[in-house]
Order: structure tokens, then sequence, then C-alpha cells
């Protein structure tokens, strides 16, 4: 969640003075993009930046799949002047532009869209498709917003690579390759990203949200987002016909009682004081209307308290459902999840 605050100017010490002003131009970058979306502009620029974007939106592909969005990424950025490296921790980009001594200042975006179907009707709306995780063709779509991440990303670059007789500094940008899975940042990591090139003194790392009206940045000090760990449960049962539900074990059924149980850890082992969240977002089982199958498959994703490591809390209430049910629910496997962000004050 992504609280708005507006906080004073920061205090001046030379150095100090050069972040605010880096920091001054990354906003007008990021307004640039709002503006233009709201037509208030008829500036080439914010053309340029819109023709990106739709460019982007109509092009999505899936995480560890960004390879013509990243080379399109590279190239906007080369072009006006940064030393670009692609193929970082897979499909990952950084592009450097070094202007003097000063700090450096990393801005992130991330470029994966996700398995959804576009239903906009917009003439630049997404008609993709691809295989999915398990090989059948799923619909892609930018509807996390990385498309407006990535064009809010180049149009700042623009705008700091146009001005820099304003600034001192090295500007560091990144584009991270598959973030819906939590794993680009850890890939580019794992490929020397802070060895082979520079540990950055701030970092900027926008996203799209719903909850603001357009034109409006929101920034919280502390924590902007909770941690979020995914889970894959298998529900084991004993499969059998329809007509005779007495001799089997139905696992439709039990996965129908453990979505409810797991909500009751937000309502009943969550301090009412902390936020969390936790969701089943897909659930597979059976073959026909009148089969009993063996087992069905949860995939969940939890949003659990910034102090509390959120995993360990759903894998062990499968097993507790399994000894509600006299069925078998176990976590068969656990993504590495992602730790929160938090933003320190001081700037
Ligand atoms: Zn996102």
């Amino acid at each position: 969640m992504i609280t708005p605050v507006f906080e004073p100017a920061v205090t001046s010490t030379p150095r100090k003075q050069n972040v605010r002003s880096i920091s001054h131009l990354i906003i007008q970058g990021l307004l640039a993009f709002s503006l233009a979306a709201q037509a208030q502009t008829d500036s080439s620029e914010a053309d340029y930046l819109l023709g990106l974007y739709e460019h982007l939106h109509a092009n999505p592909e899936l995480s560890f799949a960004e390879k013509a969005t990243s080379a399109r990424i590279a190239q906007e950025l080369r072009q006006i002047g940064f030393s670009v490296t692609e193929g970082v921790g897979g499909f990952g980009v950084v592009a450097l532009m070094e202007n003097g001594e000063g700090p450096t200042l990393m801005l992130r975006t991330d470029m994966d869209a996700l398995p959804v179907q576009e239903r906009t009707g917009l003439p630049y709306a997404s008609r993709v498709t691809t295989a999915g995780e398990d090989g059948t063709e799923v619909p892609v779509m930018h509807a996390c917003g990385h498309d407006i991440h990535m064009t809010v990303l180049v149009g700042a670059a623009r705008r700091l690579a146009a001005a820099r007789e304003t600034w001192k500094g090295t500007l560091m940008l990144i584009a991270e390759p598959a973030e819906e899975w939590g794993a680009g940042a850890r890939l580019m990591l794992a490929d020397g990203l802070f060895e082979r090139f520079p540990r950055p003194d701030y970092n900027l790392a926008a996203h799209a949200s719903a909850e603001l009206p357009a034109g409006v940045i929101g920034y919280t000090p502390g924590y902007a987002m909770a941690n979020v760990d995914s889970v894959d449960i298998r529900v084991r049962g004993i499969g059998g016909h329809g007509a005779y539900p007495h001799k089997t074990k139905d696992p439709v059924v039990l996965a129908a009682e453990l979505v409810l149980q797991l909500q009751t850890i937000v309502s009943r082992e969550v301090s009412p004081l902390e936020s969390a969240v936790i969701t089943v977002g897909s659930i597979q089982g059976g073959t026909k209307r009148n089969i009993i199958g063996d087992s069905l498959h949860c995939i969940q994703r939890c949003s659990l308290p910034c102090r509390d490591p959120p995993s360990g809390r759903v894998s062990g209430h499968s097993p507790r459902s399994h000894g509600i049910c006299s069925l078998h629910a176990e976590a068969s496997s656990m993504l590495a999840g992602v730790q929160r962000c938090l933003n320190r004050r001081r700037c």
C-alpha cells in the first residue's frame, strides 16, 4: 500500500543539493508521462513517450521471456547516451551515465507482463498469446503496469540526459526481468549487479497505483510494501464416482474448507493492529462433473506482516487441515518470497 506523504525539502549540504536536484528532475520525468496520459500537453516528447507506452503495452512478454522488451529498453537508453549492458541476470539491463563527482542514483523498472486476457478494447490492446507455465496457450497483458514503469524510466532518463548541466553524479538505470516471480532482482544480484556496476547511494523504484489519481505521486517513509510469499499446496484424497461420495475422500470439498481455514490466519492469528492478506489465486482439480478426483492443486499468495516471515504460517496450517479433515493437504512447494522494501526517512 502506498500512502502519499508530502514532506519538506531536504536540508542543504552540497551532496544533498545534488541529490535534491536529481530527485527534482526525476519527479519531472515521472510527471511527464502522467501529464501525457491525461492529454494535458501536446509536446512531441509526450507523444514520443505515449508511442513507446503503446508499443510496450501491445507487445507484452511473460517473466523470463522479456527478450524484445529488454532490447527495446536498451536501445532507448543507448540512443540518448547511456552506456548499456544487456543480459544481466537473464534479460536484465543496466545503463550508466557518469556526469562528474556526486552520488550514484539508481532508478529501476520492471519489464514482465502477466498471463491475463486484455478486455479493454483499446486500439493498442494486447492480442499476444504464448505458452504458459504448464505449456498451454495463455493470453499476455501488461496488467500490472510495468509498461508504465518502463515508459516512466525512459521519460525520466531522457529528461535527465537532456539536462545534464543541472546535476552531477552517476545515473544508474536498471530494467529488471521476472519481477512477478520475485526472481529477476535476485538473478541480477547474483550476476554481480553491485560488483560489476556501482553500488548506488539512492534508489528510486516506482510502481503504478490504482489507488491514486493520475498525476499524483505517492511516497512513504518506512515500509512501502509487504513481504510476499507464494505456496503451492497439493490436496490428496481418494477418488471415485460422484454417485458414491461416501466411498471417496473428496479433495474438492477439502480444498473448499482449506480456503476458508487459511483466512483464519489473518482473522485469528495476526494482530488486528497489523495488516495481512492471504489469497488463493488458483485451484485446479477434477476432470469431469461426475468424477471425484484423487488430488487437487492450490496456488496461493500471502502478504503477511512486515515483522513476520509469512510462509511458515501457511505451510504450518496445511498439516493442521490434515488433522481436521483426515485427508492430506501439504505445501508441495514454496517459492522464495520477496522481502519488504524499507524506505529510510533521510534523503
Ligand atoms: Zn507489478
